[in-house]
């Protein structure tokens, strides 16, 4: 067992936050806090990736990804700012699962613009009465000719309003059950659909929308892997992207950690430091805990994946450890610095109501427990 990290991984870690804080953080700054990015801004960042080989790590050299391991892909994600963070993941996945579900004609079409970060692309599952049961999606995909025509909303979609390309999860209107899922790709250019950014707690630099589909035509060689491998497809690359939500729930705790830390080293009441009484060490301490063991666990599910094996239960476990401690962490900091811990100056608001967030996308809290609950016992407890 080696808890420390590789020459390389450090340069990896070194380079990541470089890039952060040259490039990334005044962007951010430089943009009001409460509303979406421009749409090239988040593509100049994008692009920013694409040199480093950071929008397709999960796809092989040969196809134009960067084949990296995930351990490392974890290591510069965790320095990436949440908002940003958000934006990639959804990105990237959407690039891995094109990838698998998809034969060499159509990925090399479809992939060096998105790889490259001139076009962004999303996946869009959730609609307004479907989230964490996708089985249940009412939007259909009709054949016409050499056509696919889509009908539906999806809600909740990251990256939905900036979009070139959405891979959207549809019900096959011609399956004998009328609930066999199919993943259809969508190139907005080809096959307009409309967006709207959804108002919202946090993340708010971000992009979080609908989409609607209405008789929205598509080629019908667009229709990705087969209609029967959807869930799977959507198993598999939600395993590699827990444990990477984790990692930004670590990267916000350990920012909220960091200022806690500071301020309880220079604000004096009762003629002391606060830092120097026992419960605002407590404190201090519950958080470095959380923030340790978050990230031990993250890393834990990233190496398991490397190595092959399916990770299911603790790619659950981490994401559902992290994002919740990670929540109290932030709260945590906020009692360090008291009325300071609520002014929108600090930013640990922002960090609260963005962590809040977290708890949700890719798969719930309570979700996340059925999942590792299920593997712990081998009963599913998601129907009754
Ligand atoms: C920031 C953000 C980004 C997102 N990005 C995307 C995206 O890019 N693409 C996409 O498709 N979706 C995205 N989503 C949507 C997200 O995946 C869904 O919101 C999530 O799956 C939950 O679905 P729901 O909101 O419909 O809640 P529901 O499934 O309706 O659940 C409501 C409540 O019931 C609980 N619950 C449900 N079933 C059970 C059960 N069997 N046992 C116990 N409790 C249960 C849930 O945990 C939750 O507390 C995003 C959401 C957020 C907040």
């Amino acid at each position: 067992m080696d808890f420390d990290l590789s020459e390389e991984q450090r340069l990896l870690q070194d380079s990541a936050r470089k890039l952060v804080s040259r490039h990334i953080r005044p962007q951010l700054d430089s943009h009001d806090r409460e509303r979406p990015l421009p749409k090239e801004v988040v593509l100049g960042i994008l692009q920013l990736f694409a040199r480093e080989g950071l929008t397709a790590p999960r796809v092989p050299i040969e196809a134009g990804g960067s084949g990296m391991q995930m351990v490392d892909y974890g290591v510069v994600f965790e320095q990436l700012p949440p908002v940003i963070a958000h934006a990639l993941i959804a990105h990237e996945v959407t690039i891995t699962r094109i990838h698998a579900e998809s034969e060499e004609e159509k990925w090399r079409r479809h992939l060096p613009d998105l790889i490259a970060g001139r076009k962004i692309c999303c996946t869009a599952t959730t609609e307004p009465d479907t989230g964490s049961d996708p089985r249940g999606v009412k939007t259909r995909a009709r054949e016409e000719g050499d056509e696919l025509v889509i009908d539906g909303r999806k809600m909740w979609i990251t990256n939905a309003s900036i979009s070139d390309v959405v891979v959207v999860t549809c019900s096959a209107g011609n399956a004998a059950d009328g609930r066999a899922l199919r993943r259809i790709l969508v190139d907005r250019a080809v096959s307009p659909y409309e967006t709207r950014e959804i108002d919202r707690l946090g993340s708010r630099q971000g992009h979080v929308g609908e989409i609607l589909f209405e008789n929205c035509r598509v080629p019908r060689e667009n229709a990705l892997g087969r209609s029967d491998d959807a869930p799977r497809v959507l198993t598999t690359t939600w395993n590699g992207s827990r444990p990477l939500l984790g990692l930004m729930a670590v990267h916000m705790a350990q920012r909220a950690f960091d200022a806690a830390l500071a301020y309880a080293g220079i604000r004096r009441q009762f003629g002391r430091l606060i830092g120097s009484t026992q419960l605002v060490q407590e404190n201090l301490v519950d958080m470095a805990t959380a923030i340790e063991t978050s990230r031990l666990l993250c890393y834990k599910a990233l190496a398991e994946i490397d190595a092959g094996r399916r990770a299911n239960a603790l790619a659950a476990m981490s994401k559902r450890y992290a994002t919740t401690a990670c929540l109290e962490a932030v709260s945590l900091a906020m009692s360090v610095h008291g009325a300071m811990g609520f002014s929108a100056e600090l930013g640990l608001e922002e960090l609260y109501r963005d962590a809040r967030m977290l708890l949700v996308p890719d798969g719930t809290h309570e979700i996340q427990t059925l999942i590792v609950g299920r593997e712990l016992t081998g009963i599913a407890a998601f129907r009754a």
